[in-house]
């Protein structure tokens, strides 16, 4: 039994590629410096697994950027708007180009699309195809990589998206054709790849095929047996290791099964009873062996031995030994590097941290599990062993993870709980009566800039050099200056501006019980820009008001209304690592009850008007359409859940930042928010289309203004946004705002903008 490791964090484990990365771009330091340190990286990932263990170590799962654009590059899927940068740049600054786009002297070009890679947080350049799409072998990233690995020392497994996906990953340019169609003409491009492999004498080659974890089409099921097939007959030699993960094969299984390839490997983590249906089916031919993903790689609890034994063991049972390898269940590039450097106590103790596995304890997890099953235990394995029994009985037991008063009340839950008193069409009047506000009701999304002095009285503060009571006068100052700017640009429902927050998330969470949080848990989202999400290890309470002193502080600044300011229950989850011995919907509905209890404080400390940040109900989506609507259920509930404690006349927003409402507009109608602020301005107030053509029936605030770009729109601009609006929505359901929160930009340019959205809703005013 081998073990098998599907890909490493590269991001360094104290981010060194993301600060050189930066310094590169920045211009102070040369390329070869950059270069350098990715070896750097991809050395020690190397030895750290060689050392471990692994038996099959990936190579080419090092990206400068992102193994999608990697592969667009070898592939030469170079958009045509590059081709005159290309000719003046080197391939490094090309590959940056494409994915951060680049302004230097006369060129201009701009960034390829990024989307979500799956239902994680990591995000991939969206690779463009044309109708007469070419494709050859532009970049030798994946054989250089798999040479260099040789030279210093290290077989490895080359690791390579699988033309099925890689098509599936991207988009077409132009109509009238299917990128899959393309398959055909971009298949002899791997063989290329494959045959320069051969020469090298590779033993394993690992395709990462996740679309098998969604709904296929028939051409596509048929796209992935013709490819494998064809493989197979050319490269009889390569063991192909297939890759599936983040769901089982689902309806996909007979295909999946029936390709001609050395090993599956699956995801047991998300899927553990697949292996049964597997093992059952007599579909697995008798010569192909299983990867069994048994280690979590999008999580950081440690494994427990005892489950996961007893789960090889049944493969071992049916297939033989020989026929298996231990691995995690993904690539570890969705786990943050490495436990060892946790060391502060006070916000990940001794206790939770024994709970913990990142990526290299992860490595050393497969090896120990393999060497328990296999039966050549040493002393070590056996000590490890021992620890991870205590562990997993600790966590069990630990006080600090449960709450009965928590789980009472979840468990105590009614149908009113998640209602408001009554419908919207009554809600309404009273609202309406009891704010007073005008036609076209300007507001904004929440934070005002975090300017670099912001962040810096909150970095002092955390060293001990300001007082809590200098801290909150420095804030309360930002704070005033903002209503201030508020109320003589003429904004009607004003915010506080959020200057005492890091993070959305973050900021709650450390204010939550159940909560704890890493110094160095850094896991990649895109480029060098990584995220710190924080452990959500416990059952979830308020101990005390989180946001209340610093809205009623705001309110008690001017006469008009504050609205006050909240994260929601499922983008707290979604944007966390979340427990993984009860399921997440309960974890989020105890989220829920926290939030609902500061909404109800906001209410009392006299706040009319709330706003329940939701951005992440749509990426937690599963990927399968049958599990939607499981999903959609326990999440809608969550968020009603939270705005339901209040009367009929306290108005609840909520806002959401993503694209494509089609397909869940039921379900955001069902939230029943007296009002959603969207993101809509790039799109022209085209994702207005869904709510209008639904007939949605609450009020709506689509963003008239792109607050990613520091351009500052005219009232014009707005105007026009608006008639559009007006156009499918009736006007007294429209609000005015930017599509999302302000803490990036500068205050002149946000200054600016919100005065000219202002006018743009006075205007509209006039005219209807
Ligand atoms: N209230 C938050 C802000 O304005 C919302 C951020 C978001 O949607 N991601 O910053
Ligand atoms: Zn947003």
């Amino acid at each position: 039994m081998k073990t098998n490791n599907l890909g490493f964090p590269r991001i360094g484990s104290n981010r060194e590629l993301k600060k050189a990365s930066e310094l590169y771009w920045s211009g102070k330091i040369t390329a070869d410096e950059l270069l350098a340190t990715g070896k750097e990286i991809r050395l020690a990932n190397w030895k750290l697994q060689s050392q471990a263990g692994i038996d099959l170590i990936p190579s080419n799962d090092f990206s400068f950027y992102d193994q999608v654009l990697d592969l667009s590059l070898t592939l030469a899927v170079i958009p045509e708007q590059y081709t005159a940068f290309a000719k003046e740049n080197s391939v490094l600054n090309l590959y940056f180009a494409m994915a951060r786009g680049a302004q230097k002297g006369d060129q201009d070009v701009v960034a390829m699309e990024m989307t979500k890679w799956f239902d994680t947080n990591y995000h991939y350049i969206v690779p463009e195809f044309t109708k007469d799409q070419e494709f050859s072998l532009f970049s030798e990233k994946i054989i250089d990589e798999y040479k260099e690995a040789k030279a210093a020392g290290f077989e490895t497994k080359p690791v390579i998206i699988g033309p099925v996906s890689y098509l599936l990953l991207g988009k077409e340019k132009q109509a009238g054709f299917h990128r899959i169609e393309l398959i055909d003409k971009l298949l002899p491009v791997y063989f290329e790849i494959l045959k320069k492999l051969q020469e090298e004498q590779v033993e394993y080659v690992q395709f990462d095929e996740p679309f098998l974890a969604l709904n296929l089409s028939d051409a596509e099921r048929a796209a992935l047996v013709s490819v494998y097939t064809k493989i197979n007959e050319e490269f009889p030699d390569i063991k192909i290791i297939l890759a599936n993960y983040f769901d089982c094969f689902g309806e996909n299984l007979a295909t999946a099964l029936s390709l001609p390839v050395h090993t599956f490997q699956i995801d047991l983590v998300r899927c553990p009873l697949q292996l049964d249906d597997i093992l059952e089916s007599n579909l697995l031919s008798e010569k192909t062996s299983l990867s069994l993903g048994v280690i979590d790689g999008r999580n950081i609890w440690k494994n427990d031995f005892k489950k996961s034994i007893s789960l090889i063991q049944k493969a071992v049972d049916v297939l033989g030994a020989d026929r298996l390898f231990i691995a995690p269940s993904c690539s570890l590039i969705h786990s943050p590097c490495d436990l060892d450097l946790e060391t502060n106590e006070a916000t990940l103790s001794t206790e939770i941290k024994q709970w913990l596995a990142f990526a290299k304890q992860k490595i050393e997890e497969v090896v120990v599990l393999r060497n328990l099953v296999s039966g050549e235990i040493t002393e070590n394995d056996q000590a490890i062993f021992e620890e991870n029994t205590l562990a997993n009985d600790n966590r069990k037991k630990a006080t600090i993870i449960h709450n009965r008063d928590v789980k009472n009340r979840v468990a105590s839950i009614v149908a009113e709980d998640s209602q408001r008193h009554n419908p919207f069409s009554v809600r309404r009047q009273l609202q309406i009566d009891a704010l007073k506000l005008p036609l076209f009701p300007t507001t904004t999304i929440g934070s005002f800039p975090q300017t670099a002095e912001v962040r810096s009285w909150r970095a002092k503060f955390k060293k001990g050099e300001l007082s809590q009571s200098e801290y909150d006068d420095l804030i309360q100052k930002e704070t005033e200056e903002t209503i201030r700017f508020q109320e003589e640009s003429g904004i009607d429902v004003l915010v506080h501006g959020e200057f005492e927050r890091n993070d959305m998330v973050e900021y709650f969470g450390e204010q939550l019980d159940g909560f704890a949080f890493t110094k160095n848990g850094w896991v990649q989202s895109y480029g060098s820009r990584c995220v710190k999400p924080p452990v959500i290890y416990g059952d979830v309470s308020r101990p005390q008001p989180m946001t209340v002193k610093w809205a009623e502080f705001a309110q008690s600044l001017t006469p008009k209304w504050v609205k006050g300011m909240l994260t929601g229950p499922v983008t707290i989850l979604q944007w966390s690592f979340v427990r993984n011995d009860q399921p997440r919907s309960v974890t989020c509905t105890q989220i829920a009850l926290a939030i609902r209890d500061e909404v109800v404080d906001l209410e009392k400390a006299g706040i009319k008007i709330i706003q329940i940040d939701e951005p992440a109900i749509r990426e937690g989506l599963p990927l399968r359409k049958e599990e939607w609507a499981a999903y959609l259920d326990w999440a809608i509930k969550a968020f009603r859940i939270s705005a339901s404690g209040v009367r009929d006349d306290t108005q609840i927003h909520t806002h959401m930042c993503y694209s494509e409402f089609n397909d869940i507009i039921q379900n955001i109608a069902d939230m029943d928010a007296d009002v959603i602020t969207i993101e809509c301005s790039r799109s022209q107030m085209e994702l207005l289309d869904a709510f209008a053509d639904f007939k949605y029936p609450n009020e709506i605030g689509p963003g008239v203004y792109d607050i990613h770009s520091p351009r500052v729109p005219s009232s014009q601009e707005m105007v026009h946004l608006l008639e559009k609006a007006a156009a499918v929505i009736p006007v007294d359901q429209l609000w005015v705002n930017p599509d999302c929160g302000l803490k990036t930009r500068h205050w002149d340019e946000t200054k600016k903008a919100l005065i000219e959205m202002v006018n743009a809703a006075k205007q509209m005013r006039v005219a209807v």
